[in-house]
């Protein structure tokens, strides 16, 4: 049985990913930041299905947290094959002039340090140089990236912009070492992030500028992310993938 790490599991997409992927197999090490309970649930219908989860409480952009994280999904679920980088957050929607460091540090702490750290904790444990098995990342990235959320949130924009960068050249630096690193850009999926920004009903709003005509759901997100994650995409690294009907 292969074991997937998934970062932000507790929520939305992470979630959705973490059943696909109970689904498909594999055991299920969830991270989440507070939401304890709603993280044990995820785990509660993961055994439920017959499966395997372990949910760990870490925040991403803390250096010792994210050790331990990874050390508790090793040890607790037996090895490691994966990892999903889907951590994300943002703030009430604002323009650059009025956003303050405090807010950008934040930001930046879990959208690029915590998926930096988390990468890298991932590479020290499957890459063959340092005699892991080789695996996958996929990294979540977000159409804001291309977009630049102007008048909601560049920051986050720009952080995702990050995250794309990373997937491009993480993927080069380790694939001679067994290791594939893909991302996905979701578009307007229905979850809790838009209640973040202050804008609950924000993908009902601009769901008429979607050329599919609607907002995605988490699942849809989590298939693309499984394939990532699957033999059937063994030739594809450094490829970020669109998830957003169009947008
Ligand atoms: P969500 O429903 O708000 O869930 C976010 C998840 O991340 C939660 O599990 C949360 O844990 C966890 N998290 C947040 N900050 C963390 C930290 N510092 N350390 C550890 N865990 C942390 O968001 P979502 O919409 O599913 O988003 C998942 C990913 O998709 C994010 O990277 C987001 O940027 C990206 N994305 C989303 C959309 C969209 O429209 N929804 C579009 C493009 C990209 P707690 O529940 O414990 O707080």
């Amino acid at each position: 049985m292969k074991t997937v790490l998934i970062t932000g599991g507790s929520r939305g997409i992470g979630a959705a990913t973490a059943r696909l992927a109970a689904q498909a197999g594999y055991a299920v090490g969830l991270g989440y930041r507070q939401d304890a309970a709603a993280a044990a649930g995820i785990v509660r219908e993961i055994e439920a299905a017959g499966g395997r989860a372990l949910a760990v409480q870490a925040d991403v952009g803390h250096p010792d947290d994210v050790e331990r994280l990874f050390d508790t999904v090793q040890t607790g679920l037996g090895g490691l094959h994966a990892l999903v980088n889907n951590a994300g957050t943002l703030e009430r929607q604002a323009r650059v002039d009025e956003l303050d460091a405090a807010r950008l540090q934040r930001v930046l702490s879990t959208n690029v340090i915590g998926a930096f750290l988390c990468a890298g904790a991932a590479v020290r444990r499957l890459s063959t140089r340092h005699g892991g098995p080789g695996g996958v990342i996929v990294n979540v990235s977000s159409r804001a990236a291309v977009l630049g959320s102007g008048g909601e949130y560049v920051d986050y924009a720009a952080s995702k912009g990050a995250v794309d960068t990373l997937t491009v050249g993480l993927a080069r630096e380790v694939a001679a070492e067994g290791i594939r690193v893909c991302g996905v850009r979701p578009g307007l999926i229905e979850t809790d992030i838009h209640a973040l920004g202050g804008e609950p009903g924000r993908v009902a709003r601009l769901a008429g500028s979607v050329p599919l005509g609607r907002g995605g759901t988490p699942d849809e997100v989590a298939q693309a992310i499984l394939w990532l994650l699957s033999p059937q995409a063994a030739y594809v690294t450094g490829t970020t993938l669109d998830v957003s009907g169009g947008r």
